[in-house]
């Protein structure tokens, strides 16, 4: 558990603005961006800047931040009118994680299978 940011993240130099990402919303604790490989037509990340390497992680190290995230996550979905969406918070490999710093994607626009795959 951390917090703090760290030198080889991705998505912690997407929030220092070290790498370029397509920024649809930011606040004081969040960066929301679209995804480079979209899933669905709005496909967006909504990440927290602190870095932690999960949603329970950060549930644990910095509560406000993840409700932050979720509440970011419902402002994407109404900036792009979205009735229904999914948020999806990947946790470890076997799970599709692939970026080690927090990260709720939001997918909508198209009809969503249940269950996910
Ligand atoms: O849940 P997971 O860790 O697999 O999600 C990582 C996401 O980050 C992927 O959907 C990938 O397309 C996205 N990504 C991005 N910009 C980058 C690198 C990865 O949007 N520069």
């Amino acid at each position: 558990m951390t917090g703090e940011p760290q030198d080889d993240c991705l998505f912690c130099k997407i929030v220092a603005g070290k790498v370029p990402a397509t920024v649809v919303r930011e606040t004081e604790t969040t960066v929301a961006f679209r995804d480079i490989n979209p899933q669905a037509p709005t496909h967006v990340l909504v990440i927290p800047k602190v870095h932690y390497r999960d949603a329970a992680s950060l549930a644990a190290g910095d509560p406000a931040a993840l409700a932050d995230v979720v509440r970011e996550a419902g402002e994407v979905a109404a900036d792009e009118k979205l009735d229904s969406y999914r948020i999806v918070l990947n946790t470890g490999s076997g799970a599709g994680q692939t970026v080690w710093h927090v990260h709720a994607h939001v997918l909508g626009g198209r009809g969503m299978q249940w269950p996910p795959g």
